[in-house]
């Protein structure tokens, strides 16, 4: 069984996930906290389940979701996993920071293990299907827990919302057909954790939500 803690961090209200086992291990995916405080809540989180750490993905690597990559490495020696795709999002991240006017921004530690939809992921017995969803991010992949009806989903698809497509390698047409193609042939009551706002499912996107 898997279990999903959610934090939302950072101007940016981005949200992030701790899924963990049953066994206790477990993955720390997007990780946006930012300012000392939010990576005391997360540490101190992973402390009271007496969690062990041993992933930290990815979706993709926009700025809002790799504030912690420099602190969970520090913390638990992981390294990030994301699609290699997403490489330019990354070195885009520090002139992002800049950008935004936000100081202290802590390069992300190199990936030594990039993931594509080719890949499984297994957290104590648990299979998650990746699934590449470009359009907001050209890396952008998705973790989907079959068996729980559990979707990571990133900055894909939000409530009654979709990510924006404005910044450097997003495409709105690309990402219109990765929901459609990737997300829409899911079950009506799959459950999508987003990297913003509440979470949502599949079944309320298709008819409520405006983009699509
Ligand atoms: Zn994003």
């Amino acid at each position: 069984m898997v279990h999903i803690r959610q934090f939302t961090f950072s101007p940016f209200q981005e949200n992030t996930y701790v899924l963990y086992s049953d066994q206790k291990n477990c993955w720390i995916i997007d990780p946006g906290c930012y300012d000392p405080m939010e990576k005391q809540e997360l540490k101190a989180f992973i402390a009271f389940e007496g969690l062990t750490p041993t992933r930290l993905l990815n979706t993709h690597c926009h700025l809002d979701h790799v504030f912690g990559n420099a602190f969970i490495h520090s913390e638990y020696g992981l390294s990030p996993e994301y699609d290699e795709r997403d490489e330019p999002t990354m070195n885009m991240a520090g002139v992002s920071a800049s950008m935004y006017g936000i100081p202290g921004f802590e390069s992300s530690p190199s990936c030594e293990l990039h993931l594509s939809e080719k890949d499984q992921l297994d957290l104590d017995g648990d299979r998650f299907e990746i699934r590449f969803c470009p359009g907001h991010a050209p890396g952008h992949l998705v973790f989907i827990q079959h068996e729980q009806k559990m979707v990571i989903g990133g900055d894909v698809l939000f409530r009654e919302s979709i990510g924006r497509t404005d910044l450097p390698g997003g495409d709105h047409g690309t990402l219109l057909n990765s929901i459609r193609e990737q997300l829409f042939t899911l079950d009506d009551d799959y459950t999508v954790y987003s990297g913003h706002g509440p979470q949502t499912t599949i079944g309320h996107e298709k008819i409520h939500n405006p983009f699509l």
